[in-house]
């Protein structure tokens, strides 16, 4: 029996690694998975050379380990099913929709079996969230409340830690001008990455990377966590939907690339959270809630989204936006500074935070009425942590409106919400306050002609009720006609990469 291990999959804490201890371990690093899409360049980086220190790290443990660089997983089979033909394989089940069948017929065809087993990378299993959808609506914060009960965490008596579930309206604060977040740690290549940076150095690409940071070792990933929780965790939540200059990070915790790849499991990830809240003062039960609801609560909510709605959800429109994606989410050339700021992020490190990829990035694509699924793909390859049962939900449903699964409105937003979270809109070329005219933010005309265009879809929905009032009222005073020609201006200059 031969373990497989997946690139996403680089823990032996948990899953068959753990149950055998003894057992050979097969490790495929594929070219043609990293040549398939213009990923970022750090993302090829990280994934390779994450695999390939898990690699030597198993080795290190006394581990038998098979490990293939080849063009194809395919060729990586052949590989090893000529050296043991016959061989009865087992895998944590793939995260992505399909994958599991290919896979199966993969090693069918060489004459292997292949035994799938539950993924426990993750806290929720199907079993368990199939079970708690018996009985409730596919609504996240239900979710949420239901795991906190099954997992325990800040609960007290059967009861939320504190009375509340849910701190959000603590956590919509802005740091005050002369804030300044705790440095980020990087973790400098060793030879391992740089081997493999030199392997992918002549790949050419649309991105700007700065020097490559990301932990890609089980203990530089447990140093980040200890990092975060040491340093950021406190002022995590007040400032978690805060958007300022140039502080990419602000005070995020920067896990989801070792939490995607299986260095972190999300179990001591929570735990260290919660430890560094109850062992001191200075950490607020809204810093750490916040936190714990992105992890077990929205992470593993988008995963078993993914899981259920796959193939519909990878082709749901229900806008039917069809423009194809503007050239700015590439080059980033553009003079609204929000965006502006966005995408040179992603471009230099391929990532940005929560609320900028759902506030600015997604709330753009929406309202200039991109096709979901072309902001999908550049989601998935242009994020260090972007994988398909991640990106789907979240900009297909989530941030474009496309699906009915979970969504109960659209995120769409004028420059009103930008200018109030982030401190971009006072040193940008476009006037937030202004809908029409030269200078007027492009998101204001945007987004009422997106109310306008979409009005029989959207206006009996009863939580849009308020902002088709204001449409209303804009209608009444004969400034929508206004309105929708400098839409389609704005639509005009992004088309031409003019805005
Ligand atoms: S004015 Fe508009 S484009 Fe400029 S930063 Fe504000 S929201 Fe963004």
């Amino acid at each position: 029996m031969t373990v497989l291990v997946l690139g996403d999959q680089l823990t032996d804490r948990v899953g068959p690694l753990a149950d055998a201890p003894d057992e050979r371990a097969l490790m495929i690093e594929a070219r043609a998975f990293a040549t398939r899409h213009p990923y970022h360049p750090h993302k090829r980086v990280l994934v390779s050379s994450a695999m390939r220190h898990f690699r030597d790290e198993l080795r290190e443990a006394g581990r038998d380990v098979d490990y293939h660089v080849v063009d194809s997983f395919a060729d990586g089979l052949d590989a090893h099913f000529d050296a043991h033909p016959g061989d009865a394989l087992t895998v944590m089940r793939p995260s992505s929709h399909g994958a599991t069948e290919r896979l199966r017929d993969l090693v069918t065809e060489r004459g292997g079996t292949l035994d799938v087993v539950t993924n426990e990378t993750f806290l929720c299993t199907p079993e368990g969230f199939d079970g708690w959808l018996e009985g409730n609506r596919l609504r996240h914060e239900d979710f949420y409340r239901y795991m906190r009960r099954e997992t325990g965490y800040l609960m007290a008596d059967g009861d939320p830690v504190g009375g509340a579930w849910n701190y959000d309206e603590e956590n919509r604060e802005t740091p005050p001008d002369d804030y300044e977040p705790p440095e980020v740690p990087r973790y400098e290549p060793d030879e391992t990455t740089r081997e493999v940076q030199r392997e992918w150095d002549d790949a050419e690409s649309w991105a700007d990377p700065e020097a490559f940071g990301w932990p890609v070792t089980r203990s530089d990933a447990l140093d980040a966590l200890a990092d975060f929780c040491e340093h950021r965790l406190r002022d995590f939540g007040p400032y978690e939907d805060a958007m300022v200059g140039d502080e990419w990070a602000l005070d995020h915790a920067l896990l989801s690339p070792a939490l995607n790849l299986g260095l972190l499991h999300p179990r001591e990830v929570v735990e260290a959270a919660i430890d560094a809240y109850e062992a001191r003062d200075d950490v607020p039960l809204a810093s750490v809630e916040g936190f714990v609801r992105q992890v077990i609560g929205w992470r593993e909510f988008v995963r078993h989204v993914y899981r259920r709605g796959m193939p519909a959800l990878g082709e749901a429109n229900r806008l039917d936006a069809t423009r194809p994606l503007p050239d700015v989410y590439w080059d980033g050339d553009t003079a609204m500074a929000c965006l502006d700021a966005a995408v040179d992020g992603v471009r230099k490190r391929g990532y940005a935070h929560h609320i900028q990829r759902l506030m600015v990035l997604s709330n753009f694509g929406l309202l200039y009425g991109v096709d979901p699924h072309e902001l999908n793909r550049w989601f998935h390859v242009a994020f260090i942590d972007g994988y398909h049962w991640v990106s789907t939900p979240n900009t297909v449903e989530m941030g474009q409106y496309a699906g009915d699964r979970f969504a109960t409105k659209p995120y769409a937003a004028s420059a009103n919400y930008i200018d109030r979270m982030s401190d971009h809109c006072a040193g940008c070329q476009y006037d937030p306050d202004a809908t029409v005219g030269d200078g007027a933010c492009p998101f204001n005309a945007l987004y009422w002609d997106f109310l306008a265009e979409h009005e029989s879809e959207l206006r009996s929905n009863h939580r849009m009720g308020l902002v088709y009032a204001h449409l209303d009222d804009k209608r009444d005073a004969d400034a929508l006609g206004g309105i929708r020609e400098r839409a389609a201006e704005v639509r005009r200059r992004v088309r031409d990469g003019d805005v």
